[in-house]
């Protein structure tokens, strides 16, 4: 990037960077047919910035000719029984306090399309997705309701739909330009909708040193403060911010018109973070290479993207870790970017000789000791995230 950069979402020029990372996978989602493909996948740079004025993190090292969204990118958590159930209740919860019955709801990035099920299947909807990375997979659903995506942007292909409720979920973050995303929601003011937005939360990053939630793919980090920001700039009301999914995930509600808005929140240090980053990676390669030195066996459990950032920005952890494990079986048998760990699912048996199994996303804990009792297997286990 040349130039100085500016703030994503307010367009300031007071950027102070407090965490660089020199070798990162470009596409954490990504996982690879082999080995040698997966050590040879792109890196990219990462030098985090927070903005002075309204507390947005941005990569001012990102490069967006880097990345290219397709069918490959696989982010779907929807195999977690955990995950499962918090979109299945945000789904419901959604539809029932905005009473959104036998209406048309949109989703902006809706992925495989599993959330967009759920919104038809909660109230009967018409629900509509948009999604240029959509590889066809839901052409069968038969739930109330009707569900169809569309393969292009909504500003181009969606002037013509009313949505009751239009929702993006995990898609604000991996944007340059997030402003873009939303200030396009006024073509459908007509119709009144609510909007929900969903990105991870820095702050909640800062507070737990979530060094693995640090991944090339998001050029954007949004805090409570920068992601109402981003609402006002580009003709959103947001009337309501809260952290959900264990205070992993940041949410606003908005809508189009006036109505009554929520006070802005206070601004964020992240310097502390900054200064932990560094130590936690440390801790963990002394920590791998303690284990290997005693003849252990690491195994991480989660493939997404916090294990793959593990694996490959950890060092020696691609020496030292023999295997990942992913519910997904659409991962089975592939390798993660950088590291070349190869993924499995929990019915593969090497996954009976590891010692220390590390949980990369602590709200999974419980699911994968049960998985790990279920399968009388009797390994230690850690978690990391
Ligand atoms: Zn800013």
């Amino acid at each position: 990037m040349t130039g100085s950069p500016s703030c994503p979402v307010c367009r300031g020029n007071d950027l102070a960077p407090f965490v660089e990372v020199a070798r990162a996978p470009v596409f954490c989602n990504v996982l690879l047919p082999s080995r040698s493909d997966a050590l040879a996948a792109p890196v990219g740079s990462i030098v985090l910035s927070v903005c002075g004025d309204c507390s947005h993190v941005s990569n001012t090292e990102f490069d967006d000719t880097n990345l290219s969204y397709s069918p490959e990118y696989e982010n779907s958590l929807h195999f977690s029984p955990t995950f499962q159930g918090f979109a299945t209740t945000l789904a419901d919860s959604l539809v029932s306090d905005y009473d959104i019955h036998s209406r048309q709801v949109v989703e902006l990035g809706c992925g495989k399309g599993d959330f967009l099920e759920m919104l038809a299947a909660a109230g009967s909807n018409d629900a509509v997705g948009f999604d240029p990375s959509y590889d066809g997979a839901i052409d069968h659903y038969d739930g109330p309701g009707s569900v169809r995506v569309i393969r292009d942007t909504y500003q181009k292909a969606g002037r013509e739909l009313r949505p009751a409720f239009v929702a993006s979920r995990h898609v604000l973050e991996h944007l340059t330009d997030p402003g873009l995303l939303v200030s396009g929601l006024k073509q459908w003011a007509g119709a009144n909708p609510v909007v929900y937005l969903e990105v991870p939360d820095a702050d909640y990053m800062f507070a737990e040193s979530a060094v693995w939630d640090v991944i090339y793919e998001h050029p954007s980090y949004f805090t409570g403060r920068s992601l109402a920001r981003l609402c006002s700039n580009n003709g959103l009301v947001p009337f309501r911010i809260e952290s959900v999914f264990g205070g992993q995930y940041l949410t606003v509600h908005a809508r189009l018109n006036d109505g009554p808005t929520v006070e802005s929140p206070p601004p964020v240090d992240p310097t502390s973070f900054g200064r932990e980053f560094d130590r936690v990676l440390d801790r963990w390669a002394d920590r791998l290479a303690a284990e290997n030195a005693a003849g252990g066996n690491v195994v991480i459990w989660g493939a997404g993207s916090k294990g793959a950032s593990f694996a490959a920005v950890v060092e020696g952890a691609s020496e030292t870790l023999s295997l990942a494990i992913d519910l997904n079986p659409r991962k089975n048998g592939r390798f993660m970017p950088i590291s070349g760990i190869e993924v499995a699912t929990p019915d593969d048996p090497r996954l009976a000789d590891a010692s220390l199994v590390l949980v990369m996303n602590p709200l999974y804990g419980v699911e994968i000791r049960e998985e790990l009792r279920s399968r009388d297997l009797r390994c230690s286990l850690e978690v990391v995230g």
